[in-house]
């Protein structure tokens, strides 16, 4: 097992009250695995994340167990979490200006990695440089390697943050809507991208989305979440043919389908993601649930088992 997190909590303290982003969260990911991470904006997903590579806003705090290859990670200092940042696991975020320096060119930006980390002279550093851009589809390679970030579209500015996350040669990248400021058909390309390059080095890859379309076909197995938990967790194929929770069905339906003309508008779930300050008592979703019963109002469904690698937290027997 490569990452193994266990009873992950992270609350953000605030003036006023406590936020619960992220509640009581358990999964794993293996060696080379590509796991997607669904759920609307506020569901925990990204916070999971940030948790895990010590980055959250001061006002946050994090508990549980997150181990990586074994190792304790959760709580390292900063000093001791920058030794495995970017080089054991690499984060990609959804604008890359925020990662890259606009005053560098990228050539300085990305042989200074392999010099610092990976012991590298400059030539031999430039020379690996220019083959992660080719290797990302970077055109002219070598020219785009002596220009600086803005000189370079959405879209290739991306494809320079994957190939930069991947200098240390990482044994796991997170993608957290790594195309929402990208047009579609540049999305479906970085996404492919990211898949494609995942399974041919051998590195787990997580993508973090709230769009279950962008991940079809590409991830092994998907967490849905809502609320800060994990409500739905299922191998790709199985959550798109048969979902098993409600708000699983939901996202599903609202994903715009070629093959159906019927449907002549696109599907919403009603009403609004919870209030992260004051979760209820019972269910999460059961105020925007078609399905909701007593029971959903009073008791929090628990994420159980229901059949081989598939759990679900639902008070439903079958979502049909
Ligand atoms: Fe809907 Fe109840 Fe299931 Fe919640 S527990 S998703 S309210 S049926």
């Amino acid at each position: 097992m490569l990452l193994d997190v266990q009873n992950l909590t992270t609350r953000f303290h605030t003036h006023d009250g406590e936020v619960f982003a992220v509640n009581d969260v358990s999964f794993h990911i293996e060696p080379g695995e590509c796991l997607g991470i669904v759920g609307e904006s506020g569901s925990g997903k990204t916070q999971i994340f940030m948790s895990i590579m010590g980055l959250l806003a001061k006002n946050g705090t994090a508990e549980g167990d997150v181990l990586f290859e074994g190792k304790q990670i959760l709580g390292l200092s900063t000093a001791q979490l920058n030794t495995l940042r970017g080089v054991e696991f690499s984060m990609i975020f959804q604008d890359p200006m925020t990662s890259l320096n606009p005053y560098l060119r990228i050539a300085k930006q990305m042989t200074e990695v392999l010099v610092a980390h990976r012991g590298m002279g400059e030539k031999d550093a430039e020379k690996a440089s220019i083959e992660l851009l080719d290797l990302v589809g970077i055109p002219e390679s070598k020219k785009r390697f002596r220009m600086y970030p803005h000189e370079f579209s959405g879209g290739m500015r991306q494809r320079v943050m994957i190939a930069m996350s991947l200098l240390c040669q990482p044994k796991l990248l997170i993608a957290d809507e790594p195309t929402t400021a990208l047009d579609v058909t540049v999305q479906a390309q970085i996404i492919e991208l990211i898949a494609r390059l995942g399974r041919e080095l051998n590195m787990a890859t997580v993508l973090i989305t709230h769009d279950l379309g962008v991940i079809a076909g590409l991830s092994d197995r998907v967490l849905v979440m809502y609320g800060g938990r994990i409500v739905e967790e299922a191998a790709v194929r199985e959550l798109f043919h048969d979902p098993q929770h409600p708000y699983t069905r939901g996202l599903l339906d609202s994903m715009p389908r070629l093959d159906d003309s019927s449907r002549a508008s696109l599907y919403t779930i009603p009403g609004q993601p919870p209030n992260l300050q004051a979760l209820p008592d019972g269910c999460s979703f059961a105020p925007r649930c078609t399905h909701t019963m007593e029971i959903c109002r009073k008791q929090r469904p628990l994420l159980q088992k229901i059949a081989a690698g598939r759990t679900k937290a639902c008070h439903l027997e079958n979502v049909s």
